[in-house]
């Protein structure tokens, strides 16, 4: 921000939200974040339903709210789609990534650079209906619960492998890992700032939220919803990068698969030791006549040599991720940002 840029009138602030009534003083604070990665198609519809829940829950000066929207990298009209909203909009904020940096990572931002006392994740696509929030934040607030997380009871307009695949990706989960992952359960979900908080204080590089959501703990509850069809545009998880987040989900909170590894071994060896005394006695009771078997050498050989790789490959996936981490490098860089505190709406904002 340079002095070049006159300061609007008035200034927006971090209170600012689309009023109906004055805030009350001390009304909390309501963050939504969308992370944004090509959806110049759906931000137009976008805003116009998420500025009528905005109005509906700050109507009674009893809630304030704000929306930060994540730019991870688009390479269509969606930033200065963003920027001409975040001008037009009080509550409207904006964080631009460097480059595509992949949706968990630009969620994480979203939680970072939101300043609510609670927080609701949701996708850009409309997939995530805002009308949940009221019911979410009447939860958080009357109920006392730290975590809502919205469950999909249907999904439309998807296709049957994609909800297949997550079907048993889910259920896979619980059985692998050790933390209790609610089922059918996106990172759709409303979060008190103590969770928001825990959240940011895990700065693993390879994150998978909605794992990381139960493993902080607190208090949660879920709530029930029809998972809509996109809006518009096309889906930007296709499968190598739905099996990059499995492994990752798997990866980050259990060692199955190294378990796997040792099981196979023990396993193979006792198969071997078998295989060996069945091969003598065999010997034995045909006398001398006993003809070698190259096909059954090879056989065993390859089948070895592919379980040995593979198992390489299961430890190396896992040092992989330590290498990652041992690096230190930050999650994500900013480019810019757009109608923060004391920031012109809309305007070239500090690097953060
Ligand atoms: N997204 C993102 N970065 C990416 C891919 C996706 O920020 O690299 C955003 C995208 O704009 C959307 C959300 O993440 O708001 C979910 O993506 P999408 O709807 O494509 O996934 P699906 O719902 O099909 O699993
Ligand atoms: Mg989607």
């Amino acid at each position: 921000m340079t002095s070049r840029v006159p300061p609007p009138s008035p200034v927006p602030t971090e209170t600012a939200a689309a009023p109906a009534a004055a805030p009350r003083p001390g009304a909390p604070l309501l963050s939504l974040v969308f992370p944004i990665f090509n959806e110049e198609q759906v931000i137009p519809a976008l805003f116009e339903r998420v500025e009528g829940v905005v109005a509906r829950l700050t109507a009674g000066g009893d809630c304030r709210a704000e929306a930060v929207f994540v730019d991870d990298g688009s390479r269509d009209a969606s930033l200065p789609l963003l920027l001409a909203e975040a001008r037009r909009r009080p509550w409207v904020r904006v964080v631009s990534f460097s480059r595509n940096f992949g949706h968990q990572i630009a969620a994480t931002a979203g939680l970072e650079h939101a300043k609510g006392d609670a927080v609701v994740l949701l996708d850009a696509d409309l997939q995530d209906p805002p009308e949940l929030l009221p019911e979410m934040v009447r939860l958080w607030r009357e109920e006392g619960f730290d975590v809502v997380y919205a469950v999909r009871t249907e999904r439309e307009g998807e296709t049957w492998f994609k909800k297949a695949t997550a079907a048993l990706f889910y259920r896979l989960l619980r059985r692998l890992t050790n933390v209790d992952i609610p089922a059918d359960t996106g990172d759709f979900r409303l979060m008190d700032r103590k969770v928001v908080d825990a959240l940011g204080a895990m700065r693993e590089h390879h994150r998978f939220l909605r794992g990381m959501g139960a493993w902080v703990g607190f208090r949660q509850t879920g709530i029930p919803y029809k998972r809509a069809a996109r809006a518009a545009g096309e889906t930007h998880y296709p499968l190598r990068k739905m099996l990059r987040l499995a492994m990752d989900a798997v990866c980050a909170f259990s060692y199955a698969p190294l378990k796997l590894a040792t099981n196979l071994g023990w396993f193979i060896a006792a198969g071997s030791i078998l295989y060996g005394a069945v091969t003598v006695v065999r010997y034995l009771v045909s006398a001398g006549s006993f003809e070698p078997g190259w096909a059954s050498i090879i056989v065993v050989l390859s089948l070895l040599s592919g379980v040995q790789l593979i198992t390489l490959g299961l430890i190396g996936e896992y040092i992989g991720r330590i290498y990652d981490e041992v690096k230190g490098r930050p999650l994500y860089l900013v480019a810019r940002t757009a109608g923060f505190r004391g920031e012109p709406a809309g305007a070239e904002g500090p690097q953060e």
